[in-house]
């Protein structure tokens, strides 16, 4: 497979567009690198998936599909991705809740799985290649716990597994650049560090534990991670992404467990996406300043929720309400009559060189690391003059970039 030029051109259909340079922001080197994924013509990425215990709300929307649109606008310019996402099973939450409703935490989590694939599904966000669940990786996070305690990375203390960040080196520098910028790390009882993190706790009958050579417990969040990402897709991802709520601790603790274990990065880039807020608030479970995707999609089309989330690009922090909702409603509807509009004549003739102008302006600003925001302003643009606005120009070929909108940022414009 060969790597094309570099300017992005418009094909008859997006199969021709073949390889070309793609940017992506890199959380680790804080800069736009080009993506060059290990294998080639591959893609290997894991994202880091909710913890089931309650609906889906708009954040997790905004996650997965910029995701989505990641993983389509790769697929769009030839590669195969693999993709892994988890479920994170295994948390207090999910015990707690389980408890407070009479149920076992696996059919709580059962139940929010299920609402997940709704929601998702919903939204037009394509299915990994394969989802795990930490509940069923308990033998691999014992045995990198292990491995770990061997090499004298990770200590005991009682019958808790810590890791030994000191021991290890590096932290800070593997995904989050904090450098011990972090002032108020929880100093427990029985830590050698501060920053030191739980790889396998001490846990009784009342809670999820299992029974394991290390004795009986359950896992820390980041060992989980590491153990169902190296497992479904190797020692070294090509891409992990994850919310930036994610980036410090977990992202940076699973870094140092992987390395540990292989002496190399655990990825090769590190892609997080920005909040959504409410009032200006993140919005949070806990803080219950919550949108949930089920409680939005009654009141309205969940192309219009879609649209909304990629109306900026996936770095910016981004407000939601329901007066944007309406004006995106608008931009939505103007941007099904602009597809209609070019699908008119069958799309069989040329392309117009007012159509390559606006392609250029489109998949530029996806190349440009995915800014959705842009390239939806182009096609919002382009609706506008295609329905009426400019009526002198031509606009051959303009149903290509509607088919770029459905297949790749996945809005579908009402065929
Ligand atoms: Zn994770």
């Amino acid at each position: 497979m060969t790597r094309a030029g570099s300017s992005p051109s418009l094909g008859s259909s997006w199969g021709e567009r073949g390889f070309h340079t793609v940017l992506v922001y890199n959380t680790k080197t804080r800069t736009k690198e080009e993506f060059i994924p290990q294998r080639s013509g591959e893609v290997r990425a894991y994202i880091c998936g909710p913890t089931v215990y309650d609906y889906c709300h708009i954040g997790h929307a905004r996650t997965y599909i910029n995701f989505d649109v990641l993983r389509r606008y790769l697929e769009a310019t030839g590669y195969d991705f693999i993709h892994v996402q988890n479920f994170t099973d295994v948390d207090d939450k999910i015990t707690k809740r389980a408890a407070e409703r009479g149920i076992t935490p696996t059919q709580l989590s059962d139940e929010f799985i299920e609402e997940y694939f709704r929601d998702m599904d919903a939204l037009n966000v394509k299915r990994a290649s394969r989802y795990t669940r930490a509940s069923d990786y308990i033998g691999k996070i014992v045995e990198i716990t292990e491995r770990l305690m061997a090499k004298g990375i990770a200590y005991r203390s009682g019958g808790t597994v810590y890791f030994d960040v000191e021991g290890a080196g590096g932290f800070g520098e593997l995904v989050s650049g904090i450098e011990g910028a972090v002032t108020d790390p929880i100093m427990s009882l029985g830590k050698r560090g501060p920053f030191d993190f739980v790889l396998w706790r001490e846990g009784g009958e009342a809670e999820q534990s299992w029974d394991s050579q290390i004795g009986r417990g359950r896992p820390g969040w980041h060992t989980e991670c590491v153990a169902m990402a190296m497992d479904s897709l190797g020692e070294v991802l090509d891409i992990h992404w994850g919310g930036m709520d994610l980036i410090y601790p977990h992202h940076e603790c699973s870094a140092l467990v992987a390395r540990a274990i292989t002496g190399k990065p655990f990825a090769r880039y590190w892609m997080h996406n920005n909040f959504v807020t409410l009032s200006g608030e993140k919005m949070s479970k806990s803080a219950g300043n919550t949108a949930y995707i089920k409680d939005v999609l009654e009141g309205f089309r969940a192309e219009v929720l879609r649209t909304y989330l990629l109306s900026k690009g996936y770095r910016e922090r981004m407000e939601y309400s329901e007066a944007g909702m309406e004006r995106m409603e608008k931009t939505y509807d103007l941007m099904v009559e602009g597809a209609a509009e070019a699908r008119k004549g069958g799309g069989g003739a040329g392309v117009s060189s007012c159509i390559k102008e606006y392609a250029d302006a489109f998949f530029g600003a996806l190349d440009d690391d995915l800014e959705t925001g842009q390239a939806l302003a182009v096609v919002e643009r382009l609706s506008w003059e295609i329905t009426g606005g400019a009526p002198d120009k031509d606009f051959a070929g303009a149903s290509r970039i509607y088919d770029a909108v459905e297949g790749v940022l996945g809005i579908k414009l009402g065929r």
